[in-house]
């Protein structure tokens, strides 16, 4: 049985080692730190542990507990592999010094360019685009076809947006100040400010319900939380996806901005071996394949089928910018963010 341990327990990785029942330094394991919560994550860790016979324990947490509690174990950190989602978490660990290259001809080949660290630090495994999202009832669907579509006058009063300090957000904006500029991108917040329905509130998929019930008329929101409510066996997530209008930002332009879940081997793990292992099965075949048809995501890995569902939503145009650029551009994001009022 693979063992689980919330990082909220408050037991250190020190004292359960000590027990014998933490993640220790069995020459044989793999100790994963993970800030990713979704159910297909068991799949994966079950298939590395089908083909190579290493067991896998998992502390899961919140990202900024978990890179606490890197920081404060220092070189004494049982961990091996830190995985997260979005370019701008994992650019966090990076600053710290917490990862160390992997060499590795396999993730070479097959993680594209642009989803990974240019220093082989972390690799992207799956892609999320960040989607507008309409009620077509509430707006006419050609005011909004990029994300500069947003900050036009004539959706005042009808976007309502998660808070500014959101990861998702932080990285959007990123994107959009190496694409625009600083300027351009503070008068782009400036605009969809004036246009907010109401303060910043909830997360992705509050904010796709308030649209779908006319509380709001346009959104953003990640591709997999539309797709959660289009194969959702509640009634009421069913009918809330059939009210929305999933757009393609800039697709006459540089194209869709997308982000990454991934992971990357730790400065002082124990198992470096293993742990790049790991990141190779995490690239091949099958691990990409239950990426793409357990959480929606689209697989890294651009040989592999999507699922009917990804592939009913279609193929669109993605913004080719390294996802690296996130993380670099984050401080100065918020930075705009608070500037221009979005709390
Ligand atoms: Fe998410």
């Amino acid at each position: 049985m693979r063992l689980h341990l919330t990082c909220r327990m408050g037991i250190s990785v020190a004292a359960l080692f000590f027990l014998g029942l933490g993640p220790g330094n069995a020459a044989d394991s793999l100790n994963i730190y993970s800030a990713r919560h979704y159910d297909s994550d068991e799949l994966l860790y079950d298939g590395f542990e089908e083909a190579t016979g290493i067991p896998i324990n998992v502390i899961e947490g919140e990202g900024p507990e978990l890179l606490a509690r890197l920081k404060t174990e220092g070189k004494n950190s049982p961990a091996d592999v830190f995985l997260t989602v979005d370019a701008g978490n994992l650019w966090l660990a990076e600053k710290e010094s917490l990862f160390q290259p992997a060499q590795s001809k396999i993730l070479d080949e097959r993680v594209p360019a642009s989803l990974k660290n240019p220093k082989n630090l972390w690799y992207g495994f799956s892609t999320r685009a960040r989607l507008i999202f309409v009620n077509a009832k509430r707006v006419d669907l050609k005011f909004v076809t990029s994300y500069e579509s947003l900050a036009d006058p004539r959706l005042k009063g009808k976007i309502c947006m998660r808070s500014s300090s959101a990861i998702y957000n932080l990285s959007l904006l990123g994107a959009l100040i190496s694409r625009w500029g600083p300027e351009k991108a503070e008068k782009w917040v400036r605009g969809v400010v004036a246009n907010f329905a109401r303060a910043p509130q909830g997360a992705d998929t509050t904010l796709l319900m308030s649209v779908a019930a006319g509380e709001c008329a346009v959104t953003l929101a990640n591709h997999y939380y539309y797709m959660r409510l289009q194969t959702s066996k509640a009634r009421a997530e069913l009918a809330a996806a059939k009210a929305l209008t999933p757009i393609f930002p800039d697709q006459d332009g540089v194209g869709t901005h997308v982000n990454i879940s991934g992971a990357g081997v730790m400065a002082s793990a124990p198992h470096k071996a293993i742990a790049v292992k790991f990141l190779e099965y995490m690239a091949g075949e099958e691990a990409q394949k239950i990426v793409a048809n357990a959480n929606y995501e689209f697989p890294a890995v651009k040989s592999v089928k999507l699922n009917p569902e990804l592939q009913a939503l279609g193929t669109f145009k993605i913004d080719p910018a390294n996802v690296s650029v996130y993380g670099q551009n984050q401080a100065q994001a918020q930075a705009i963010f608070d500037k221009g009022g979005w709390r």
